[in-house]
């Protein structure tokens, strides 16, 4: 595990004297026990190393502004082993990112300038994201496109439980809150953290955000939050993150940190700015925003929502929230095009407005 403060004058969360006393500043250090005595008020699951800032980056410029420490923790953030071959697709996608190697070091440096920027900390664990990962018999797991958004291979089904045990170490609880992927897309990365977080035994509820880009596509989140179950009874709760100019500057700047990444989506920074500026619109419902979902309580006092299959509860709130009726077809979202979408102020329905 890499431990990444950012320097002074870089964080704009309040600096803490334990933060002082880490002697790590600026610098990364293997130093996970630094994790508890620092006090974040909200810590962030990102599956890859971006996934948090393009879904969350104003919410969490906002709460860094406003004095509240925040930390990103990249799960799958792990380098392949020293010289281990990789598969054909991993290094045709090492090819497009122009990083034919040491692409998971370039693309931490990529995520230590993007928190700099919205004043954040990380932590990057060690396991490797799944083109990197192999199944007892040595083969390549995920070895192409379509296979990233099909079904987790059943070789990986201990893996969601051991990141619930230690997403169950990190210091959150009463006061602090935890965030982490719908799963909105299928991503097989996405899918184990969505998994690991329904199994994980927290003292409080987690906020889940909508991963962006695939978010953009309103079917893909009905799909995450699984609004084709409709004899559910309400489940969630939509609420929107209501974001400032200044955000909304500060979070295209870090996503353009992403140096390695943004060929995936756009053809340059000027369409990643003005997709990202469309969909906060057309998250806002209007105005710029980022939207967030809790599951409710149930009767037994356990959140409901999540079902931790990948098959939520459905919701009038979602239905309300993304302005639909009648029964989805459940579809299942591809990466093809995202980013790309039309987007515009939609006609939602305004679920709850917060400034953070
Ligand atoms: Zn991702």
């Amino acid at each position: 595990m890499e431990y990444h403060l950012n320097k002074p004058g870089q964080t704009r969360s309040g600096r803490s004297p334990d933060r002082a006393r880490c002697g790590s500043v600026g610098r990364p250090a293997t130093a996970p026990q630094l994790i508890e005595k620092i006090h974040y008020g909200h810590i962030y699951l990102s599956p890859h190393l971006d996934d948090a800032v393009l879904s969350c980056g104003g919410r969490i410029w906002q709460q860094a502004r406003a004095g509240e420490p925040v930390l990103v923790v990249t799960v799958f953030a792990g380098a392949p082993e020293n010289g281990a071959s990789l598969s054909a697709f991993a290094r045709q996608l090492h090819a497009r990112w122009e990083t034919p190697s040491g692409a998971v070091e370039r693309r931490r440096e990529e995520d230590r300038a993007a928190l700099a920027i919205l004043g954040a900390d990380g932590v990057y664990w060690d396991y490797p994201e799944c083109i990197y990962r192999r199944g007892v018999d040595a083969r390549f797991l995920y070895d192409s496109e379509d296979s990233l958004w099909g079904p987790v291979d059943p070789g990986e089904g201990d893996l969601a439980n051991t990141l619930a045990r230690q997403i169950e170490r990190l210091p959150v609880g009463a006061g602090r809150a935890l965030y982490g992927p719908l799963g909105v897309g299928g991503h097989v990365d996405h899918q184990i953290v969505r998994r690991a977080l329904a199994s994980a035994r927290l003292s409080s509820g987690v906020v889940y955000y909508e991963d962006y880009p695939y978010a953009a596509q309103d079917e893909a989140v009905r799909e995450a939050v699984g609004e084709t179950l409709e004899d559910e009874p309400v489940r969630w709760r939509a609420e929107r993150v209501a974001l400032s100019e200044e955000a909304m500057r500060a979070k295209v700047a870090a996503i353009a940190q992403y140096r390695s990444q943004l060929s995936t989506f756009w053809t340059s920074e000027t369409e990643m700015e003005s997709a990202i500026r469309a969909f906060a619109v057309q998250a806002g419902g209007g105005r710029p925003a980022e939207r967030y979902w809790r599951a409710r309580v149930g009767p037994a006092g356990q959140p409901c929502g999540d079902r931790g299959d990948g098959r939520q509860a459905g919701s009038q709130d979602l239905r309300r929230a993304l302005g639909t009726t009648g029964r989805g077809p459940g579809l299942r979202c591809r990466p093809a095009g995202l980013g790309r979408r039309r987007a515009g102020p939609d006609p939602h329905r305004d679920p709850h407005v917060s400034s953070q």
